[in-house]
């Protein structure tokens, strides 16, 4: 008989699973604590049960993990896991340390991002990133996308994992109920505060709407890229589907709760979508959301059929957002040289 996957279950499944095998109903949240606190990879390590529990117990179930098939370190410390699923799909997760804005220190300067997967590649076919090149495969389950979090925690010991970002491969929008349930166990059983948890999408409206009655209260962040729906139909094809304009009603009825702002993520490409009238029309465009700009200069790599912004552009189109009073800030691209930066998930795999 093929033994039960403890980390492909529920709380309710896990309950269920407890019940059926005739133990006390407080086994489950021990299990809970084991899998996703001690972070234990098989049954026999959970040495809060007896030693004949653990033995009952590995004769009937499992604690699933990813293999790590790749680990590659940047030269400035990004760190990027190619990871394989049990079918033999594969999936990366990036580790981006920074140091802690001052007054969100929580004790230590130092902030490790993990930026995860929620799609074995993606079907939005975005054009300036590589993820988009590889087209869709499927969906992430919830535990393949926790076990990203836990994998890489056991890995960087004793180092923390402080922030998790939905921003690797895969539109997570186009896989809700798998993500919702991941959120619900990053924040129930990993006890990730939901502030420290970003969810990024490139504009699924319905999702939009659907995310704060699905899951729990994490930040949203939203990858523009443009300002008129030609220029972002043309770079983002989901902007034929939904338009700038019922993009940003879903966000004005999004609901943040006390400071919190919605990120907006704009890579700049030469040329493209880096003219001053570009960033007077973002600034009309967000009026009244609260909102924080991400500029992202583009990682020009072979065959993208873009090229970056020049330095100066960068900085001009900041100014300009700046001085309406917008929060905008230039994110250097992390772990380029090991192809780890945004959009560009993709090469080892291949
Ligand atoms: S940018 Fe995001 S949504 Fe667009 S193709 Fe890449 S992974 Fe998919």
């Amino acid at each position: 008989m093929a033994l039960i996957d403890l980390k492909s279950l529920d709380k309710a499944s896990l309950e269920e699973f407890v019940k059926k095998e005739r133990l006390p109903a407080f086994r489950a949240r021990q299990l809970i604590h084991w899998i996703y606190e001690k972070n234990v990879t098989g049954v026999g390590d959970i040495t809060e049960f007896s030693k004949p529990l653990r033995e009952k117990l590995a004769g009937k179930a499992r604690i699933s993990g990813l293999a790590v098939k790749k680990r590659f370190a940047s030269e400035d410390g990004t760190e990027k896991y190619l990871l394989e699923l049990e079918d033999g799909n594969q999936v990366e997760c990036v580790l981006i340390g920074t140091e802690a804005p001052p007054g969100e220190e929580d004790g230590s300067r130092e902030k490790f991002t993990l930026c995860v997967s929620s799609q074995v590649g993606c079907a939005m076919g975005c054009r300036f990133c590589l993820t988009g090149e590889m087209g869709f495969i499927r969906d992430l389950r919830p535990h393949e996308i926790v076990e990203q979090a836990l994998c890489v925690q056991r890995l960087i010991q004793p180092r923390k994992i402080t922030n998790i970002v939905f921003m690797g491969m895969g539109e997570p929008l186009n896989n809700l109920a798998n993500v919702a349930e991941a959120l619900r166990r990053l924040t129930e059983f990993m006890r990730f505060s939901g502030r420290r948890i970003t969810l990024s999408t490139s504009g699924i409206v319905p999702g939009i709407l659907e995310l704060p009655r699905s899951a729990p209260s994490v930040n949203l962040a939203v990858s523009l890229n443009a300002t008129t729906d030609e220029v972002r139909s043309r770079i983002m094809p989901v902007n034929r589907k939904y338009g700038l304009a019922a993009l940003l009603k879903a966000l004005r009825q999004f609901p943040l709760s006390g400071r919190s702002r919605i990120t907006f993520e704009y890579v700049l490409l030469g040329g493209v979508n880096d003219s001053d009238e570009d960033a007077a029309r973002l600034i009309k465009l967000l009026r009244g959301l609260p909102a924080k700009v991400n500029l992202i200069p583009f990682n020009a790599h072979e065959g993208a059929g873009f090229s970056a912004p020049s330095p100066e552009r960068v900085l001009a189109f900041q100014k300009i957002l700046t001085d309406a009073r917008m929060t905008a800030f230039i994110r250097k691209s992390k772990g380029t040289d090991i192809l780890a930066a945004c959009g560009q998930l993709k090469a080892a795999y291949m």
